[in-house]
């Protein structure tokens, strides 16, 4: 079984969110289930600055507006192949993955990550220095979406399947684009990649590839409703009612373990808990938060409005006032980080905001934390409420997504409905009263750090799905999929979530 998994980050080398976590870990995991799994992904200078010499195994030429383009062969730490895009115009440049160091995302995105998906489909016709065609093309999220596209329009070899890790990242560009980006004509229409008179990198990946993922169950069925859906639930409704949607959890790497983090000052399992205070200390004093014997409630996150703090800004006086403190750390959103300045401002000692992107920080904040703050309007998975009851830290979360398919309410953890603040209060008042009964805190906490995260079952679960459809390869001609008619008035949600 051969796959390209085609993605925009990895956490060792560039990471943003998840997507970095999840890109490092799963292709590590289907290695060990037996596939030959290679990577592609963007030369950024922070991945060629840290990956092994680079051996370039094609020259394309351009085509549209996207400039001539080299593929690099080289490999990550555990020696999986990663295969590079290398255009320095589009991808040697400061800042994220995404945008300059002004926060701002690259106006030609379009472009880059047209690119991106052209290089996968290089591989996929062949390319004769390189000796390997994979038999599936896996692409995540908007910035590979054109790649199953381009393969299909070229009527490749290989079966395709895209992940959606958040639905609310689309890649919209405008129909002028069309040449630009080597889409035909012909595609820009509902049956196709148009959605509202624009082109859809997203819309593209889940109408051409051959089967559509994402990462959790609860999500699976959430898209299929106009409140999740982002405008593209009529589509999913009919891939799902074919048989072509499966939602797989995600996993956590085992550099979310406890008993050996180095990023921790003192390690710590389930038969002794007590270094957690330990740990704890180390961020009051780096959080500027007072002594206390309370309970710390952490946050660790994209600091953007998926993930509810305002929420959290309604409740902060309750925690406070109950003997709580709270530590966040997180980057995003100016606003939301202005909002979450003014509240640790208003509660000096009580609590402490850390903003910025710092891997050992989040390792220690979820670590020393009893309980972890995760109101998040919508979580196609999160990784953090997993890494969090890995550490013994009970999380407090909204119940959608993800959350609600790995959090079991009042075991490991403490689910709530709908997202408001009373909701989020009550759960609040059921942790501090678990907090006051250390019996019942401990027994919480072991079943937690107990569960099995690991990535083996996600993995097998990804190599079941790509058996079955190289298992279809010789059924006939793949069909695109079948669409359900969205009413009218359900584009106005649609509009808001573009
Ligand atoms: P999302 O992908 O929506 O950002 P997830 O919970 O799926 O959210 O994954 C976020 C990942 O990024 C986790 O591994 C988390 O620990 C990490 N992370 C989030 N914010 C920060 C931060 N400010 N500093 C370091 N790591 C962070």
């Amino acid at each position: 079984m051969s796959v390209l998994f085609v993605t925009s980050e990895h956490a060792e080398l560039v990471k943003a969110g998840g997507l970095g976590d999840i890109s490092a870990a799963l292709p590590r995991a289907l290695r060990d289930e037996g596939c030959d799994i290679r990577l592609l992904m963007p030369a950024y200078p922070a991945v060629l600055a840290k990956v092994r010499p680079v051996t370039i195994v094609a020259h394309r030429r351009g085509r549209g507006a996207i400039p001539p383009y080299l593929i690099g062969a080289t490999e990550v730490s555990g020696g999986v192949p990663l295969y590079l895009a290398i255009a320095p115009t589009l991808f040697q440049r400061d800042g994220s993955a995404y945008g300059g160091p002004d926060g701002l995302d690259h106006a030609d995105n379009d472009i880059r990550f047209a690119c991106l998906s052209l290089a996968a489909a290089d591989i996929c016709a062949g390319l004769p220095r390189l000796g390997w065609r994979p038999d599936i093309l896996h692409a995540h999220d908007w910035v590979s979406g054109l790649a199953p596209a381009y393969a299909r329009w070229s009527k490749l070899p290989v079966r395709t399947v895209m992940t959606i890790h958040n639905i609310a990242h689309q890649g919209l560009f405008p129909y002028e684009r069309l040449h630009d980006l080597c889409v035909p004509a012909d595609s820009f229409r509902t049956d196709g990649l148009e959605f509202h008179l624009h082109g859809s990198f997203l819309k593209a990946g889940i109408f051409y590839s051959d089967h559509l993922t994402t990462v959790s169950p609860t999500y699976a069925e959430e898209i299929t409703e106009e409140s999740h859906g982002g405008g593209l639930h009529g589509l999913i409704e009919g891939i799902a009612a074919a048989g072509n949607l499966t939602g797989i959890p995600n996993g956590i790497g085992e550099e979310w373990n406890p008993r050996h983090d180095h990023y921790l000052p003192v390690r710590f399992d389930q038969t002794d808990l007590e270094a957690k205070h330990e740990v704890a200390e180390l961020i009051r004093t780096a959080l500027c938060l007072e002594p206390s014997e309370g309970p710390l409630f952490g946050i660790v996150s994209r600091l953007v409005h998926q993930k509810g703090f305002d929420i959290v800004a309604e409740v902060a006086d309750r925690i406070v006032a109950k003997g709580g403190q709270i530590a966040i750390l997180g980057t995003g959103d100016p606003q939301v980080e202005a909002m979450l300045l003014d509240l640790s401002r208003r509660h000096r000692g009580k609590i402490g905001l850390m903003v910025g992107f710092n891997e050992p920080m989040a390792h220690r904040i979820i670590a020393a934390s009893d309980f972890f703050l995760m109101p998040s309007r919508f979580e196609p998975c999160g990784l953090t409420q997993m890494q969090a009851q890995r550490y013994g830290t009970l999380p407090i979360a909204h119940r959608t997504g993800g959350l609600a398919d790995t959090i079991e309410d009042d075991e490991t953890g403490f689910l709530f409905a709908p997202l408001t603040a009373e909701r989020l209060s009550e759960a609040i008042d059921r942790a501090f009263a678990v907090f006051a009964d250390p019996d019942r805190f401990d027994a919480m906490r072991r079943t937690a750090m107990a569960k099995d995260f690991s990535w083996s079952g996600p993995a097998r679960a990804y190599k079941a799905l790509y058996g079955r459809l190289t298992d279809e390869t010789s059924k006939p001609a793949q069909r695109p999929h079948s669409l359900v008619v969205v009413p009218k008035s359900r584009t106005a949600a649609a509009a808001k979530v573009a």
